[in-house]
């Protein structure tokens, strides 16, 4: 069960190179043990996906080890590899099951729709699944997998399509669901189709014993992490420091050697924090929060080979 994310932002990078990236990060944390993979990335503008033909947040997972994946995504002939995409985030996940076999189907991302509107990967358990799935089917949404972790996503698109005329940020959708799940300590990464108001893409954090019971490392703390830190003193600073249109690139992952190759930089989130990356800025705050509180998180400098 491992988490890794890669965002470019006014940064151009082909799709092979976010690939590779994305694939680098979930090797790195293969030894943490799992039984499958899969990723979240953009598709062309032209990628059919169940018959759908838009602009599309593709879905690619498989059963077994990462190698298998990565020989799948050079599988998918309808995704261009040269491509450069400007600004782009890309999800992987490596997940050791817990409800449901381990299978293509089982593995993450899971996704809210046929759309994939919003596209969750997530390390933990959902102690009230099956209350929630009851409650979701019984609203017409549609269940694919056996996991506990897909009750996320479509709870997801439930609030959201249920919000009337409010105009609800992404982070804050993110929070009202998280609010709602009986769970052990949880670490998601959250993705949306849409631009929902100011806050678009967030990944939540919400850290604790490093994912399923079955895990037997302690080490557990998540890392976000900022490549063009320029030694800010901490997150505070990041944020405000932090200019329109410039180029920088971010990792988060739930396990700092995946990202130690790309830089000792590190922010390591605590219990219930929330980081979301909106036009390129990285902001921290709390599930749960007071109006204008702000964590500040120190910039570490990882001691490790
Ligand atoms: N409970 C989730 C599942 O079985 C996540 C497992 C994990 O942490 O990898 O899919």
């Amino acid at each position: 069960c491992g988490i890794f994310a890669y965002l470019n932002y006014c940064v151009s990078r082909t799709r092979k190179e976010i690939f590779e990236t994305l694939v680098k990060g979930l090797q790195r944390l293969e030894y943490r043990g799992y039984d499958s993979a899969g990723i979240a990335v953009d598709g062309d503008k032209n990628t059919t996906t169940d018959g759908i033909n838009n602009n599309i947040i593709v879905l690619i997972k498989k059963n077994g080890k990462v190698k298998a994946l990565d020989e799948e995504l050079y599988k998918k002939d309808c995704m261009d590899l040269e491509v450069e995409l400007d600004t782009h985030f890309g999800m992987a996940h490596t997940r050791w099951a817990t409800h449901g076999e381990p299978s293509a189907l089982n593995s993450h991302p899971h996704r809210s729709d046929k759309n994939n509107e919003f596209v969750v990967i997530h390390n933990g358990i959902i102690t009230n699944y099956k209350e929630l799935k009851k409650y979701l089917n019984s609203k017409g949404y549609e269940f694919e997998s056996e996991t506990d972790t897909e009750v996320i996503p479509k709870l997801i698109k439930y609030v959201y399509d249920n919000r009337e005329r409010e105009d609800l940020s992404f982070s804050t959708l993110v929070e009202r669901v998280i609010q709602q799940l009986v769970r052990s300590p949880l670490l998601i990464g959250v993705r949306s189709k849409y631009e929902l108001s100011a806050e678009h893409i967030p990944i939540q954090y919400n850290t604790g014993e490093l994912c399923s019971p079955l895990s037997d490392i302690a080490m557990f703390k998540e890392g976000v992490q900022e490549k063009n830190s320029h030694n800010r003193p901490d997150i505070a600073n990041a944020v405000n420091s932090a200019e329109d249109g410039k180029a920088v690139e971010y990792y988060f992952a739930s396990d700092a050697s995946a990202i130690i190759e790309h830089t000792n930089k590190v922010i390591y989130l605590e219990d219930d924090d929330i980081a979301a990356v909106v036009g390129g800025k990285l902001s921290l705050h709390r599930l749960n929060r007071l109006a204008g509180e702000v964590p500040v998180r120190a910039i570490q400098t990882l001691q490790m080979e």
